[in-house]
């Protein structure tokens, strides 16, 4: 029987009970009226079994570094003495006189909505801090304050990248760049150093990546996770081959400014002749041990602070307004009062160095910023069931107990991130633990 469908009418009692995917409808024609039943799958049917998300969302990765973190809570729960060198936090507590600062402004009622990018006196502190630390000249409207970095690299992406736009990556990375480059809609090229020149592209290496469709380069230093501090020099090259692209943003990613061995931080804004294009990304989290307040900020050029402003105005807004008088109290502070915790990050980082290297078949850099070892482990692979970094950090925190992160998420499988933000006992406890269970994997 031919069916005409111009209209379905749904019978909804009686004989959709026992089939819930499926419709029984009339079929009509307008000639001939009802010609009769049949089932059809009705086109929402599954929607309460399977929900369709978007590519965008399924396109990317939860951040290894939060899903290691959660098993080894997990493990914890049960009882379990795991220690977790996983996540890239300091174990330090925020500086008294920013509590006392996020205090008085709960009492004094600061309590409303503030400038989307964040209130006016504390964009100029931040401007100050800019020059003070970074010698770097921006004015209250080029800087824009976010509910962390991590926004903060969302909100620039969002602004500058176009579907199919690539987007520069030295590898290894933090985990984020890669994701909120797809989430924008833009290409992460991947450029790969190795952990025999200290984890740091050459000038020469992002020049080869560059094409007609580069639209930004994204990187750290100090580095998450290698630890790697890129010098002035090195700075310099790298502005170097970018001049000559005029299209193309550079995203400098400075949150470790201040967990820095090398006693100067180098900020590439510093460049005049790329200062108009560069994105200096910071926030409190690192050098304020302020991660838990969600703030983080850009200096950038004003036309981008402004987009940065707009777009932020339709997801967030302002961050918290508290957060931002504690931001306030953290960037008036002189460097010099947080240079104890630097120091402390220092003496944790010889003494992981020193347990690394006697542990056998182990290569790794000396890094001389943030809190991160970023060792070679693949001579590991291919004992036991190990395949891949991911195995190796599981064996680890079955058999050691130490929860570790798998170098794939940093775009390198042949290594694994260890944080040695944790006190010194633990490390030393956890870098013992390390070095038994990987002599037992034959
Ligand atoms: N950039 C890097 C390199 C980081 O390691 C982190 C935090 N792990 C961030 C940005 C984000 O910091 P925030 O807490 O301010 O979002």
């Amino acid at each position: 029987m031919k069916i005409l469908s111009y209209c379905y009418l749904y019978i909804r009692k009686g004989c959709t009970t026992n089939l819930p995917f499926y419709r029984l409808i009339p079929a009509f024609s307008k000639r001939e009226g009802v010609l009769g039943v049949k089932f059809v799958v009705h086109p929402f049917a599954n929607a309460q079994h399977s929900m369709k998300l978007s590519d965008r969302i399924n396109n990317i990765t939860e951040p290894q570094t939060i899903g290691m973190a959660r098993k080894a809570r997990e493990l914890k729960a049960k009882g379990v003495d795991v220690i977790s060198l996983s996540l890239g936090e300091p174990d330090f507590f925020t500086p008294d006189v920013v509590k006392m600062a996020a205090k008085n402004a709960i009492d004094n009622n600061f309590s409303f909505y503030t400038h989307v990018s964040g209130y006016l006196e504390l964009r100029q502190a931040i401007a100050k801090k800019f020059k003070r630390d970074n010698n770097l000249d921006f004015t209250a409207e080029q800087i824009v304050v976010s509910t962390g970095a991590k926004q903060s690299i969302a909100n620039v992406l969002l602004c500058i990248v176009n579907p199919g736009d690539e987007v520069l990556v030295p590898a290894p990375y933090w985990v984020t760049y890669l994701e909120q480059i797809k989430l924008a809609g833009g290409k992460p090229v991947v450029i790969q150093a190795t952990v025999e020149n200290n984890f740091k592209v050459t000038a020469e290496q992002i020049k080869k990546a560059i094409t007609p469709k580069t639209k930004a380069i994204l990187f750290s230093s100090p580095c998450n996770p290698t630890g790697s501090v890129y010098t002035k020099e090195e700075l310099k090259a790298i502005a170097d081959v970018i001049v000559p692209n005029p299209d193309m943003y550079v995203i400098s990613d400075e949150i470790y400014e201040h967990i820095n061995f090398l006693g100067k931080h180098e900020s590439i804004a510093q460049f005049p002749e790329i200062k108009e294009r560069t994105v200096v990304v910071n926030g409190a989290s690192k050098a304020f041990a302020m991660t838990g307040w969600r703030v983080g900020y850009i200096g950038a050029p004003k036309e981008l602070a402004i987009a940065c402003d707009k777009l932020q105005g339709q997801f967030t807004s302002a961050t918290c307004g508290i957060g931002q008088k504690a931001m306030h109290a953290a960037a008036e502070m002189e460097p010099a009062t947080i240079h104890p915790m630097r120091d402390a990050f220092k003496k944790r980082r010889d003494i992981v160095y020193k347990l690394l290297k006697e542990i056998p078949d182990i290569k790794t850099n000396y890094p001389d910023g943030a809190f991160y070892f970023f060792p070679e482990i693949s001579a590991y692979f291919g004992k036991g069931s190990v395949k891949n970094s991911t195995d190796l950090c599981m064996y680890l925190l079955d058999k050691a107990h130490v929860a570790l992160v798998p170098g794939d998420a940093f775009g390198n499988d042949n290594h694994i991130r260890i944080s040695y933000a944790a006190a010194e006992d633990k490390l030393i406890e956890a870098m013992k633990r390390i070095k038994n269970a990987l002599a037992e994997l034959k």
